[in-house]
């Protein structure tokens, strides 16, 4: 591990600490120790061994977190048979695309490893520190540590990391709509959940890497597996719970099979304890909305993909309204095509204000990056991630407010998220490490990142 100098963070133009009075301070000072938030105020000292970064012309803000994201679908960008998919065929062209590449020898720990480093270094570059991943393709049903490869290189990186252990458990031949050569036993999913929060997994609240479990969905996973996941969760500080919902084909299966809404499903095995997080709800009846609050479970909300796949706007102002803790996210790339978290709250401000209802429900900047920041650090019980606050994690991240092309911006906020030519952060720093500086890793190469992931992506054999 590089020993990490201390820092002072000098003269920062504009600071948005989301912390619990939602302060925004100007031409202040913070101060890192030991990878953590240690003093905030005006003009303070430079301590002994600590470097000063002028900050003057920046808007810093927490680091970003991505409270949803699949890293190996990296490799599976703006494939041209599912340009224009609805979920069904795209689920199944996912699906046949993976599995080529099994059956050639390519679909390897090496070359999610790959994927994964690149679609983290795109995200560090974007300002995100934190992302949850969520592995759930084991083709030919085989465990391989396609997870584990994904935690080692999320420590190269230098983001932390959820790793979500996810499934397919429920084939086609047996009812669900997993395809059959990639569905895992419920035995063998426990058995390597067990395995990877032993050799994981932190509760520490700075914690760099976490497990949690994470079915890829009611419509692919047995019913008995959530109810398994709940228990293990419960038996394991940290340990959070994760899937999609209401994803419009797990609607539909759940009413067919179940009788239930996807919602009623995962309650009826055990789900609904506050350490779940959720993502996509997009066709979620406002109804149950008093329900998702009182459980406490988090909502991802993810923009891009959910125009992307035709899903529609979900009723984000709803949720925020009933008091529901609410996370932003970018998924995976097979359905977004990028880790673009910024940018995508930009898409977020635009889209929301086809929802109806008129401008004062519009979503604003400022509860935008809440969203993906506090929000996202709550849904997955982080509650030392996501804000800027004494004795928080010192992960941070800035943009140039002072650049041409935001001449002219009255809010340096609003100017954020709605200009600029570039998404690119100017300054992030994970645990008190500063990881990009100038919009460059200090850590990696990001050329030699890139090259290596499309070394070993077999690009071309697709859907
Ligand atoms: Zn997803």
């Amino acid at each position: 591990m590089l020993a990490v100098a201390d820092i002072l963070l000098r003269k920062i133009s504009h600071l948005l600490t989301f912390d619990a009075d939602e302060r925004e301070l100007r031409g202040v000072d913070v101060r890192i120790a030991d990878g953590a938030i240690a003093e905030i105020g005006a003009d303070l000292p430079l301590g002994r061994g600590e470097t000063a970064l002028d900050c003057s012309g920046l808007i810093v803000l927490p680091g970003l977190v991505n409270a949803h994201q699949h890293l190996y679908q990296v490799g599976l960008r703006c494939i041209p048979e599912l340009e224009r998919s609805s979920i069904a065929p795209w689920l199944a062209g996912l699906g046949r695309t993976c599995m080529r590449w099994w059956e050639d020898g390519r679909f390897t720990p090496e070359m999610v490893s790959a994927l994964a480093k690149a679609g983290m270094t795109e995200s560090l570059l974007g300002g995100v520190t934190t992302l949850a991943d969520q592995h759930y393709f084991f083709p030919g049903g085989v465990t391989e540590p396609y997870i584990e490869a994904t935690i080692a290189a999320a420590q190269d990186v230098g983001v932390r990391l959820h790793a979500g252990r996810g499934t397919m458990t429920f084939p086609q031949s047996a009812g669900g709509t997993a395809p059959d050569a990639a569905c895992q036993s419920i035995d063998e999913v426990l058995r390597h959940s067990l395995e990877l929060i032993g050799d994981h997994h932190d509760p520490d609240p700075l914690a760099r890497i976490r497990i949690d479990l994470a079915p890829c969905g009611p419509h692919v996973d047995r019913p008995e597996l959530f109810a398994a996941c709940a228990e293990i969760a419960a038996e394991n500080p940290g340990v959070g719970l994760h899937t999609h919902l209401y994803e419009e084909v797990d609607t539909w299966f759940c009413r067919e099979r179940y009788g239930k809404t996807p919602w009623e499903f995962i309650v009826e095995h055990g789900w609904g304890s506050g350490r779940e997080w959720l993502a996509h709800m997009v066709d979620a009846p406002i109804t149950e909305i008093p329900q998702y609050a009182d459980a406490g479970v988090g909502i991802v909300h993810l923009t891009a993909p959910d125009l992307r796949m035709g899903f529609g706007l979900a009723p984000v102002r709803e949720w925020l309204e009933g008091g529901c803790k609410v996370g932003f996210g970018t998924t995976g790339s097979a359905s977004n095509d990028g880790c673009n978290q910024l940018g995508d709250l930009r898409l977020a401000a635009l889209a929301h204000r086809l929802r109806p209802g008129g401008p004062e429900r519009w979503l604003t900047a400022r509860e935008l990056l809440a969203m993906s920041t506090r929000g996202s650090a709550t849904c997955l019980g982080r509650s030392a991630l996501g804000v800027v606050a004494v004795g928080a994690a010192a992960d941070l991240a800035a943009w140039d407010i002072e650049s041409v092309d935001r001449v002219g911006v009255h809010d340096p906020v609003i100017g954020l998220v709605l200009s600029g030519l570039s998404d690119r952060a100017e300054m992030v720093i994970v645990a008190g490490e500063v990881l990009v500086s100038g919009g460059r890793c200090t850590r990696l190469d990001e050329s030699l990142v890139a090259a290596e992931a499309r070394a070993a992506l077999p690009i071309g054999k697709t859907a």
